[in-house]
């Protein structure tokens, strides 16, 4: 069943420059207890996709324009900012990626919990106590109990980022949202973050979002992948469909510049050359077409349509589509 249903989202910026069109009609589900990657370059919308779920697009200057976020069944872009801010953090909960910002770095980690806790939970400040040290617990952190009265900053970079983790977990989310969650880790860190995650999904039968710029760590923790491009979704499908059988030309650059976990290849990135197209005005056909080394004439003017392969696999890109030569002819035909 699915807990979350993203239907045609769009939301949009204004700035002085004029309007950004961060996120263009993008829809998806996540399913009870799977994990959801959403790969892409940075400005590709998938953060500003996640803020949309929380509720969080900073105002007046940006703008859910229209569609839905169906969380268990129910709009959520539709509901008062009072009943939204109940669901978040009771039912969603969110880790950020740089644990150093999201922490407190003046209160004790502990004390950072336990008022998350009571913040959504009607338990005694006792209870809410035990409950910090388990979560600390639950999340690798041994030593709970003096480690609840420390600070941020005597924590490691991976120790912190499982503070984050507790945080996020105090109310019982059953979705979590993971925005770059392992992004300022080292190599071997991140591994054990995913991991974490992953034990915890199995444990509560949460769901997790996982926002991320990195093919490697969506090949270690997700179910199913929306490779997101210029606020469109231009492919998805499950792990090893996107990993076996990639169709479209950004996901086969994105594949290219896979670093290997537990090799520390990094900085042999092949990046894929040219820049996004700007979203002020974006382009009327294929977003991707200024940087694709397939681009026909019909990309150019026209925005491919979705084409499925599987029940969970589809793309847009001309490439797939039967009537691409035809289209290609009559392109031509008609000049
Ligand atoms: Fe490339 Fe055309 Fe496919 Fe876009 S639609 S990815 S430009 S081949
Ligand atoms: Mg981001």
């Amino acid at each position: 069943m699915s807990l979350l249903e993203v239907n045609d989202l769009r939301v949009s910026f204004r700035t002085y420059g004029g309007e950004v069109q961060a996120v263009r009609g993008v829809s998806f589900q996540v399913n009870e207890g799977e994990t959801l990657a959403i790969v892409g370059e940075s400005g590709c919308g998938k953060s500003v996709t996640s803020q949309a779920i929380m509720g969080m697009i900073p105002t007046p200057k940006g703008k859910v324009k229209s569609g839905q976020i169906l969380f268990k069944d129910k709009d959520i872009t539709k509901i008062s900012k009072k009943k939204l801010q109940q669901i978040r953090g009771a039912e969603i909960g969110m880790i950020f990626q740089d644990p150093m910002t999201s922490l407190n770095p003046t209160m004790k980690v502990g004390s950072q919990i336990k008022e998350s806790i009571l913040k959504h939970q009607k338990l005694t400040k006792h209870e809410a106590i035990e409950k910090a040290i388990e979560l600390l617990k639950l999340v690798g952190i041994p030593d709970g109990e003096k480690r609840y009265s420390q600070y941020p900053h005597e924590f490691s970079g991976g120790m912190r980022q499982r503070v984050v983790i507790a945080i996020a977990l105090a109310c019982d989310p059953k979705l979590i949202i993971a925005d770059e969650p392992t992004t300022a880790l080292d190599v071997t860190i991140q591994a054990q973050i995913l991991d974490l995650l992953k034990d915890i999904q199995q444990k509560r039968d949460s769901s997790i979002i996982l926002i991320t710029h990195d093919l490697g760590v969506v090949a270690e923790a997700a179910d199913r992948v929306a490779v997101m491009y210029a606020g469109v979704i231009v492919e998805s499908g499950t792990v090893e469909e996107i990993f076996e059988s990639p169709k479209h030309p950004y996901t086969w650059g994105l594949l290219k510049s896979v670093p290997k976990l537990d090799s520390l290849e990094k900085e042999r990135l092949i990046p894929i050359d040219g820049t996004p197209p700007d979203l002020f005005a974006p382009p009327e056909g294929c977003p991707f077409a200024s940087r694709c080394p397939y681009a026909m004439e019909v990309c150019v003017s026209h925005m491919p349509e979705i084409q499925t392969f599987t029940s969970d696999h589809y793309a847009r890109c001309w490439l797939n589509d039967q009537r691409a030569e035809a289209v290609k002819e009559f392109i031509a035909v008609g000049r």
